[in-house]
Order: structure tokens, then sequence, then C-alpha cells
């Protein structure tokens, strides 16, 4: 059965190989995530490239999207690790480099940590799992209690519960990560900890110097960016798609909150004809175990239902024991998902006025996919993808197939829910033929019977983005 939610699996030493990468694309990833934070440049280069020769050999098509690791505040290198925190002990959390680190006193890198944060505040340490409570500020320490204790290891992160703690949005080494997300000509590459539209820009204009298009990701994850609508709003518009990073929003805003800030991030982007992502520890019990739990299956189906476009594994296939394993239980569980008569339907948006024909057209298409009997795929000739894309914002049973000249189209498609990324190479010799072709493919494809029909949508096949302004419906014969 076809699945249309697409998955996101990040790679590291656990998924690395050639042969793994072949098994991942076979058990369903979609787009390949480098996580910034770890490993090295050079690391990435090769990563990549196997990826490609992978991708290449197997005449399929997914993104590389690259995640910078931003100005997350992480704890120093600890000298004994891991260090026990118990309940009800003192900890000193200092930003003095100097100062002598003990199992009392640990370095945090952030100088103005002291000016950030006030008696009563909670901070939270690695994901949540440490939680200290502040008891006073005295200079360039922070004196807290451990309210829930565990056991710390170096460079883990630090965020306040209700957000605030903000460095600069890009620090050096992303500056670097983003000259390497050029040199490599990534899909995709992720910004995190955006507070505001604002924060995107210094990698959007760095990005133009090097004269690279690549598609911008907004990482929902700071209070601030959920804190009103306006602000989420114009995040997104900004972005080119966005990911609910739940590990460091559900620890600023409370995983209470975060249940339903999810629907609405999703809701949103949607909206907004933006791509989403919904990320982290969707099934964190497969990096040790070969199956996941049952509230794992329904986390990621409620995303599903939510209206993700993709749903993300991270330490699952980066470090875990079972990536392959988790990929196929993934791609399980959202097959299962879209079963339900919910996200077959969808409302047509007959609230909205529309302002662009391109948009008219791919809304006027999907409307066709659930009244036109017979109709049994949808055809999308696109040189940006973007009609693809707004085609997919709304819910339909039917493949949406998403045909391109470009071949990082086609890679960047993959993120799209319900897009089938098509390679076709349409120039002015084809350009006459280009229905018929592009119906036989899908027909391959989908074994179409005689009788069946494609609602195929198109421009003027001249190469001109944004200009599909045909739909034409065509039956098999
Ligand atoms: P990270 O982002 O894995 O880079 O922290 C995702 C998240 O915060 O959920
Ligand atoms: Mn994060």
């Amino acid at each position: 059965m076809k699945r249309r939610t697409k998955i996101v699996a990040t790679i590291g030493p656990a998924s690395g190989s050639p042969e793994m990468i072949g098994q991942l694309i076979d058990n369903g990833v979609n787009v390949f995530r480098l996580n910034f934070s770890h490993g090295s440049q050079d690391g990435h280069r090769k990563q990549a490239q196997i990826i490609r020769d992978v991708l290449a050999e197997k005449e399929t098509y997914a993104a590389i999207l690259g995640d910078l690791q931003g100005p997350k505040i992480r704890i120093g290198d600890l000298d004994n690790e891991p260090l026990p925190l118990v309940n009800g002990a003192k900890i000193t959390l200092t930003v003095d480099g100097e100062k002598p680190q003990s199992e009392n006193v640990v370095f945090v890198q952030y100088p103005t940590l002291p000016e950030s944060v006030a008696a009563g505040d909670t901070l939270l340490l690695d994901d949540g799992l440490i939680r200290l409570v502040v008891d006073a500020v005295n200079g360039k320490d922070v004196l807290c209690s451990v309210q829930i204790g565990g056991l710390l290891k170096s460079r883990k992160g630090l965020n306040r519960l209700g957000g605030g703690l903000s460095a600069a949005a890009i620090t050096e080494k992303d500056m670097k990560d983003i000259e390497l997300a050029a040199e490599l000509k990534l899909d995709y590459l992720a910004v995190s900890f955006p507070s505001c539209a604002d924060d995107l820009n210094p990698v959007k204009e760095r990005l133009a110097e090097l004269g690279v298009k690549i598609k911008i990701i907004a990482k929902v994850e700071r209070a601030e960016a959920v804190a009103c609508d306006k602000v989420l709003d114009a995040l997104i518009c900004a972005s080119d798609g966005v990911m609910v990073a739940r590990g460091d929003l559900g620890v600023e805003i409370g995983d209470a909150q975060l249940i339903g800030v999810q629907k609405k991030i999703i809701q949103h982007a949607r909206n907004h004809n933006r791509p989403v992502i919904t990320a982290t520890q969707m099934m964190e019990s497969m990096i040790t175990n070969p199956v996941p739990t049952r509230a794992e299956v329904f986390d990621v189906a409620n995303a599903v239902l939510d209206g993700s476009d993709a749903v993300m594994l991270s330490a699952e296939t980066a470090t875990g024991q079972y990536p392959a394993q988790v990929v196929a239980a993934m791609a399980t569980t959202c097959i299962g998902a879209e079963q339900h008569p919910d996200i077959q339907k969808s409302s047509y948006r007959f609230d909205r006025q529309i302002d662009c024909i391109d948009e008219a057209i791919a809304l006027s298409t999907i409307y066709v996919t659930h009244h036109l009997k017979g109709l049994a795929a949808v055809i999308c000739l696109t040189e940006s993808g973007n009609t693809a894309l707004m085609a997919s914002r709304l819910n339909s049973e039917l493949p949406i197939y998403g045909i391109s000249r470009h071949r990082q189209v086609c890679n960047q498609m993959a993120l799209f829910g319900g897009v089938v990324p098509t390679h076709f190479d349409i120039n002015d010799e084809t350009a006459e033929c280009v229905f018929d072709d592009a119906m036989q493919l899908v027909a391959s494809k989908e074994g179409l019977k005689p009788g069946q029909k494609v609602a195929i949508m198109c421009g003027s096949l001249t190469g001109r983005s944004n200009g599909t302004d045909t739909l034409r419906i065509l039956e098999y014969r």
C-alpha cells in the first residue's frame, strides 16, 4: 500500500554506510537529515556523497536536510561524568570559566545567564530530564536546588521553562555550516531556535551571497516563537517549511501545552502552503528495542492525523540499534493512520479567497479528485515544485505525481505529503507529447485501466515558474 506521509531520518554512526542507507530508502526514508550539532564537516561531506550515490543507483529521489546547531545553550565539559544530581542537592551554574568545577559547580557556555534568570525560575537540563529551581543569582553564579535529579553528562542542553534564554541567532559554527550546505547544494537547511521571522535573515542573506537556492526550514522550538499567532505566522511565512521541534519546544512550554501547540503549528503551516515536519522522540524506545511501544505508534499516528507532511526520527536512526526496523515501523504506522477518513477528505478552504492563478488551479484539481469518478491520479508538471506543494495542502486519497525536469526540485518534493517526485526531461522536443508521456509514466506506476482518468495541471511548459494556468483531464485508453 502506498504511503503519503514522508519520513525524515537523521543519519549518524548507526546508519551512514551505503548498505544501511540503501535499506533505509527501501524501508521508506524520503528525507535524510545531517545534524550539524554532531560530526565533522568532512564527515558530512562524505555522508552526503554516500546518500547521493545510493539514491542515483536506485534511481529514486530523496531530499538531504542539513540542520544547523544554532545557539543552543549547553553546559560545558564535566571533569567527571556522569555527574549524579540528587533531589534537594544544591548546585551552582557558573559562567565564570576560571572557577574550578566540582560536583556542585558546573560551567555553562552562556555569559549572560545570570542576568537572564531570577530566583524561582525553573531550569531544565538534558531535554527536561533534570529539573533545577533557581534559589539566587550571585555575580557570575546561579545558585540552584535540584528538584528532579538524574545523571548529568557533558554538553547537555539548558532551557528555561517559559523560554527567554536566547543567545545570538546564528553562531560562528553555523556560518561555517551554512557554507558547507552551499558547497554540498543541500535541498533544505534547518535553522535552529529562531524566535521570530527576522532570525532567518542572516541565513538567507548568506545563502544568497553564496549564490545558492536552498529551502529554509524554520525549527519551531522557542516559547517566543509560539507566544502569539502573529509571530508564529510571520515565522512560517518567512520559511519554506517548518519543523515542530518538540525536544526543545516541549521543555520550554511544557508537554501539556505542546499537545495543542503541535496541532496549531501544523494547521498554520498547511494554511500558509508550507510543508511541516513533526519531530523528536517519536519512536524513542526503538533506540534499544526492536519494536515501538503502543504509545509511540499512537504519537506518530496522531502527528499524521494532525496533518504533518513528515514525521522525523533522530537518535532512533542516528545512533540506535534498529535503524532499518524503526523506519519500517514508522512507515507501517503512517499507512495505518492514513486509513482514517478524516485525512482522506478535505474542507476545500471554502472560506478563503485565492489570489494567484496557480493556487486556484491546484486547489481546483484537488476538488476534482473528490468528485470525478474514475480519477486515479493527479499529475503536476512543475518547474519549482510549488504547484505540487499547494495541491498537497488539501487532503486527497490520490497520489500527486510531481513531475519536474529539475533533479533538485524532485528531491525537494520528496518532503511534501502525498507527492511522488518524478523526474522527466521536458524540453522543446517533448513539449508536444508531454501529456501522453506523463500519462504513460503514471499509468505504468499506478497500473491504470482503460477508462480511468488522470488530472494534469500545467503551465506553458516554457520553463517559467508559477505559470500553472491549466487543468486538463485525460482518459487512459
Ligand atoms: P534538535 O532539534 O534535535 O536539533 O534539538 C529538534 C528538537 O528540538 O526537537
Ligand atoms: Mn532542538
